[in-house]
């Protein structure tokens, strides 16, 4: 590693605290700044962070000494500053903003476990973090002190789990679960293991980037014992990319952890694609995959961050081909309402024929794909996977479309809509006439015979 590229950096304010305690979590933790008085230590506050800071019910304010020393004291515009010091703009509400945009607590079928896709399951094991993001997708639950980690809804949790083997993959989350008391993060983490399904454990954290000296030698061998367990951290500009955060991700992958990481398309912090690129270049030096590129949610207190969508596919054309493939992030809208994770990307296919495709690369150069004039089709019949394939009824999408699963997927009312309030009559009769030959797992067997 150079260490020459991300020094480490202290604030003034904070240059008389011995090293021990400095590199200790528990005092950073307890030393968090929160108010107009602690915050003017550090720099000169705008009129709007005041006002802002001065607004009861404002989502909690909270950040480690170790974070808000990497803000640029004489820069009010500072991209670290926008992430985590509130403005007034954060209390103007805007057209189509949600407390729960992404309609997580329609789709838990307990509280805080959120299971939205067919086998996997995000789960909200705390409320709180090491600092709290003004964007954040889960204000409307997140940074109470009062309701801290939930003995009775992590055994309804856990008992979910037990009884829906479908579910092979748990994403903790939160709240960030690394605030965790490292005992409850410890049984946690052994009662998920105990339930045979669950092939994959992940935890989607901030702490290496608030508060780095968490990820200590004892956190990463306590991790260890569980694998195997993947982690996203949550890095938005090459700012956040200090020496301790390499010292944590090192820890964490000499752990044997495979680190990704989710950033958030935030307007003045990351949004344009040459910030991005020096974000994602500086991501894998330090062994961390680019995995998710989010287009900011419509949430309460983060209008003032959105972008156009465009901005999200400019950043991946600006990446995809010009700089290592390791380095792109998937850029995807998590869908309003609560559809899931929608991915968006610059468009590649120029046209096609029935066997030919034309496409253009990165720099525009133009090419045609020769596809084979004569295909011999994979045969599900003699595919031991196809036979033996468990798609969950019902989330097979377009995919179970093209496994002969159905035929159409209508919008909700459809038939009644277009039964335009008239009745039975001889043509409405046989309804096998809509029922296409072959698909759907009820028609197979005539063909099949
Ligand atoms: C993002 C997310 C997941 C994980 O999605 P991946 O694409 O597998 O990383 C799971 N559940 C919910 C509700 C999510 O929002």
């Amino acid at each position: 590693m150079s260490p020459e590229l991300f020094p480490s950096r202290r604030a003034p304010i904070f240059a008389d605290v011995p090293d021990e305690k400095w590199n200790d979590w528990r005092w950073q933790l307890s030393h968090r700044l929160n108010s107009v008085d602690e915050f003017e230590k550090v720099f000169k506050l705008t009129d709007g962070e005041r006002r802002a800071l001065s607004t009861s019910g404002l989502f909690r304010v909270d950040i480690t000494p170790y974070f808000v020393s990497l803000i640029d004291p004489d820069d009010p515009n500072d991209p670290i500053r926008k992430q985590v010091i509130p403005t007034d703009a954060e209390i103007t509400p805007f057209t189509g903003m949600m407390e729960d945009s992404l309609a997580e607590d329609l789709h838990s079928p307990v509280p805080g476990l959120v299971h939205r896709y067919p086998d996997r399951v995000l789960m909200l094991v705390t409320t709180q973090c090491a600092s709290y993001c003004r964007y954040c997708t889960r204000s409307r639950i997140v940074g109470d002190p009062l309701a801290q980690f939930s003995r009775a809804e992590f055994e309804m949790q856990i008992d979910y789990l037990k009884r829906t083997p479908q579910v092979r993959d748990v994403l903790l989350s939160g709240g960030d679960p690394l605030t965790l008391a490292p005992k409850i993060l410890e049984e946690l983490l052994a009662r998920l293991r105990e339930i045979p399904h669950i092939e994959i454990i992940r935890i989607g954290t901030r702490v290496p980037v608030f508060l780095p000296m968490r990820v200590t030698q004892e956190l990463t061998d306590m991790l260890e014992k569980y694998h195997p367990l993947w982690m996203n951290i949550h890095v938005n500009h090459p700012n956040e990319i200090s020496q301790e955060l390499a010292e944590a991700c090192d820890r964490l992958s000499r752990a044997g952890i495979p680190l990704g990481n989710q950033s958030v398309l935030l307007a003045g912090v990351n949004d344009c694609p040459h910030i991005m690129r020096k974000l994602v270049q500086d991501l894998v030096r330090i062994r961390v995959r680019p995995y998710y590129l989010y287009q900011c949610d419509l949430v309460e207190g983060a209008g003032h961050f959105r972008t156009p969508v465009a901005k999200g596919i400019e950043i991946i054309e600006a990446l995809r081909g010009h700089t290592s493939g390791y380095a792109v992030p998937t850029f995807v809208v998590d869908a309003p309402g609560g559809g899931g994770k929608i991915p968006l990307a610059p468009n590649y296919l120029l046209s096609m024929s029935d066997h030919k495709i034309i496409l253009r690369n990165y720099e525009g150069f133009i090419t045609t794909y020769e596809e084979p004039v004569k295909y011999e089709a994979h045969d599900p019949k003699t595919c031991r996977y196809c036979q033996s394939k468990r798609m969950e009824p019902g989330q097979g999408g377009v995919s179970g479309m093209l496994d002969g699963e159905q035929m159409f997927i209508k919008p909700e009312g459809f038939d009644q809509l277009h039964n335009r309030g008239g009745g039975q009559h001889r043509l409405r009769a046989d309804t096998a006439k809509w029922t296409p030959l072959g698909i759907g797992s009820g028609n197979k067997k005539e063909l099949e015979g």
